[in-house]
């Protein structure tokens, strides 16, 4: 699979702790407070910036748990680092942080505008739908907390990214939805179908009622399609805008073929607290209920280079699996063009097996937006 993305991707998991318990969470050991060490800290950030195998510009990611339970501090850390071992820029750094926004006051705006940081915040929408899923360890709806951080971030003027996660409730609202992405002044937004990943096995979205749901959903994004095209407002909706995107592309170059980062190994990384490395899609470094590290490839203090993670026979295996399911998909699927082949995280947690084509996320999140946006546009 060829590799046509401009950046590498490294997620980095300060800590796995959450003060929030929300009821799909993947995550494993949110509930345990220790943080990632100084000194791996820097054997991270030292060897992210002097690999020869990541040698474009790259976005270091800080996810997976809460990141900003950790301080403000951890963060000057990172970057004092960062000038430490990046001589020269000789590397493109940006940082990024996917939140749940509950920490978020004057001193963390300060300095995500000083240091340029991006900020996507993960949010279920008004407060209906969001105290559904996204509530304390006490069980208490976390709206409010995350809103007075969205107020503070739109207070100085930092744009807000926001993930939202979409149940079979959601389905029902996609009036309400949109205009609370309106309203809270979110600049872009994500969807993402419920799952079934890692830990979560109950995602609400089943193969056993799949007629049932694809028409609730059907009706939920073409609604929230027409909203988006008939509403004079600067949202972006990844969805409808990769798509729209994606298919200008194709009518300048039919042979134009979509690319995903996420099935060619070290395109993405992701290292856990304690050094462990997955690669692929960074849900993949949960592992499984029965086998937490199913999926890490290493663990960066065993590598003096991630060129050395190509020689594993474990990413090797994986990989040969991740490029048959692609192959599944070119063969059997009318979208492929548009689509590149689905998540292998989905189709791992969803199959059992990288190595398949159609999947309900691809289902819910590809083929159905590919249909309402051709059919939108004719
Ligand atoms: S839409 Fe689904 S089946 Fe089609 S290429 Fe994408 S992942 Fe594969």
């Amino acid at each position: 699979m060829e590799n046509k993305c401009s950046r590498h991707l490294v997620v980095i998991q300060p800590s796995s702790y959450c003060n929030l318990n929300c009821k799909y969470c993947y995550v494993p050991d949110r509930d345990k407070k220790n943080v990632i060490s100084d000194s791996l800290l820097e054997e991270i950030i030292s060897k992210v910036i002097n690999s020869d195998e990541l040698s474009k510009a790259i976005t270091l990611l800080w996810h997976a748990g809460e990141p900003l339970s950790v301080g403000i501090g951890f963060y000057k850390k990172v970057n004092s680092l960062i000038k430490k071992y990046n001589k020269n820029n000789k590397k493109i750094i940006y940082n990024s942080i996917q939140t749940n926004a509950t920490y978020i006051n004057d001193e963390w705006c300060h300095f995500f505008k000083e240091n340029d940081y991006k900020i996507s915040i993960s949010c279920d929408g008004p407060e209906f739908l969001h105290n559904l899923n996204r509530v304390t360890w006490s069980n208490r709806g976390s709206y409010n907390l995350v809103m007075r951080g969205i107020n503070k971030l739109n207070e100085h003027n930092i744009p807000v990214s926001m993930l939202c996660t979409v149940t079979r409730e959601t389905l029902k609202y996609p009036q309400e939805l949109f205009q609370f992405f309106v309203d809270s002044k979110i600049k872009k937004i994500g969807l993402n179908p419920e799952g079934v990943k890692g830990r979560n096995k109950n995602g609400c979205f089943r193969d056993n009622e799949l007629t049932t749901i694809l028409k609730e959903y059907r009706v939920f994004i073409e609604k929230l399609f027409e909203l988006w095209k008939t509403t004079d407002n600067p949202l972006k909706i990844r969805e409808f805008d990769v798509t729209l995107n994606i298919i200008n592309q194709k009518k300048k170059d039919p042979n134009f073929k979509q690319m995903r980062s996420n099935q060619n190994a070290l395109e993405i990384i992701t290292i856990q607290k304690n050094g462990n490395i997955s690669t692929f899609c960074p849900e993949l470094a949960g592992g499984t209920f029965e086998d937490p590290n199913k999926f890490v490839i290493k663990n960066i203090t065993e590598i003096d280079d991630f060129s050395e993670l190509r020689s594993s026979k474990k990413l090797n295996t994986i990989s040969e699996q991740i490029i048959n399911g692609h192959k599944k998909c070119e063969k059997n699927c009318e979208y492929f063009d548009l689509c590149g082949g689905g998540n292998p995280n989905a189709k791992m947690y969803e199959k059992g097996t990288f190595d398949c084509d159609e999947t309900t996320y691809c289902n819910l999140s590809r083929k159905l937006i590919y249909e309402t946006v051709i059919s939108g546009l004719s």
